[in-house]
């Protein structure tokens, strides 16, 4: 059996999709204001600027776009790739105008506004796209940035290539910051994720998938706070009758698939109408525990003998015949966890004494323990 199964793995991103989308709701803002600035100056001062004149007005309806899709709360990560493929290409057009009309506005280039466009798509897409496609996007898109005022026919680069230099190790140089703080929080998650998974397999029993014994504890713990205020509880200790006969019969693999369904038929225990569900686990061995807060002894009868009748009406593996014995025990106010557990355990003993397949509750009365199993 796979001992990662059924692990519940944490989220494998540590800032959460609703802190993600609220930043991008303020990223979007904020880039909604800086575009509609860029738009009204270039009208009012008539710049000619050609990425001012045809991509910032469509970026402006993209962006109205992109906030309608963020505000009514549909699938973040489509936004997040759109974004980053949408902002990317733009960039690059910004890039190949400013190289194409440098010639004509000399004085204004270069300038490091496309680089920094070009960060900021670099950054979205570490934060978006996954460590193993953000780093080759990221890359590939960075070197084509660079590349391409050099390569196209224009003075731009030519004419400026002092500054030109200086702009792009700038942006070389901020580039590499990010990556290595996206790999710092790539590591970060990661080491987050493991030490979650290594806490899980601790708390669980690897055979079962039930809480182990210590993710128990802290169940029987909170019963007794509730009896220190006056509140009832019950603990239910339940142990499989003559299972090492079955072991010896079928063999230990049986044995164990016996163990597995058990379990799944104690999880499926219903919970009391206007009660916390109780707390099942695997207390060691053949033997379960089931914590029920507001359990009194009177409802710990009902709900043993429920138990017991149903794990009679079972149909398990291979055909076994099995019963279980029941000892339950409910708390005091003042008691400590070793004396619940022990008087639960003192209950289990007098169940097998009297024959097995049985409740015995202490704190009932004597006329009550000494009912017949019901079948
Ligand atoms: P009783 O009715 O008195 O409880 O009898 P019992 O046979 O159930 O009790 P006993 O303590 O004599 O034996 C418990 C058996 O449970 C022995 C052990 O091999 C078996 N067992 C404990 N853990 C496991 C497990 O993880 N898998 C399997 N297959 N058997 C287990
Ligand atoms: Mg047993
Ligand atoms: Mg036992």
């Amino acid at each position: 059996m796979d001992p990662q199964a059924d692990l519940h793995l944490p989220n494998r991103d540590p800032y959460g999709e609703a802190v993600r989308r609220r930043l991008y709701v303020g990223a979007v803002i904020c880039g909604m204001a800086l575009l509609l600035f860029g738009v009204v100056m270039q009208r009012t001062l008539s710049l000619r600027e050609p990425y001012l004149q045809y991509v910032a007005p469509f970026l402006l309806g993209l962006s109205v776009l992109n906030l309608w899709w963020l505000l009514s709360r549909r699938a973040l990560i489509v936004t997040e790739v759109a974004s980053v493929v949408v902002l990317a290409a733009a960039s690059i057009a910004h890039i190949v105008l400013v190289s194409l009309s440098a010639a004509a506005m000399p004085g204004a280039y270069p300038n490091s506004g496309p680089y920094w466009a070009v960060m900021g798509v670099c950054v979205l897409a570490f934060l978006a796209l996954p460590p193993r496609r953000a780093t080759p996007f990221n890359l590939s898109y960075l070197s084509l940035s660079l590349l391409l005022p050099w390569l196209l026919p224009a003075t731009y680069a030519a004419s400026t290539t002092p500054g030109l230099v200086r702009v792009q190790l700038n942006a070389v140089m901020v580039f590499l910051l990010v990556w290595g703080l996206s790999w710092f929080r790539a590591q970060h998650a990661s080491q987050t994720q493991t030490q979650e998974l290594l806490r899980q397999m601790a708390f669980t029993d690897a055979l079962t998938r039930l809480p182990n014994r210590h993710a128990v504890y802290p169940a029987v713990e909170a019963l007794l706070k509730d009896a220190a205020r006056g509140q009832a509880g019950s603990l239910f200790l339940v142990d499989l009758d003559h299972f090492k006969r079955i072991n010896d019969h079928y063999g230990h693999g049986v044995g164990d698939e016996v163990l597995i369904a058990v379990a799944q038929v104690l999880r499926n225990c219903v919970t009391e109408a206007g009660q916390q569900p109780p707390t099942v686990g695997r207390w060691g061995g053949e033997e379960f525990i089931m914590v029920m807060p507001g359990t009194t002894p009177e409802r710990a009868r009902v709900r043993a003998d429920l138990l017991l009748t149903e794990l009679r009406a079972c149909t398990w593996p291979h055909g076994i015949q099995m019963t279980a014995s029941v000892g339950s025990s409910s708390v005091r106010a003042g008691e400590n966890l070793n004396g619940l557990l022990s008087r639960a355990d003192a209950a289990l003993y007098e169940a097998k004494a009297r024959g097995r397949d049985r409740a015995v509750i202490q704190g009932e009365s004597e006329a009550a323990l000494n009912q017949p199993v019901t079948d």
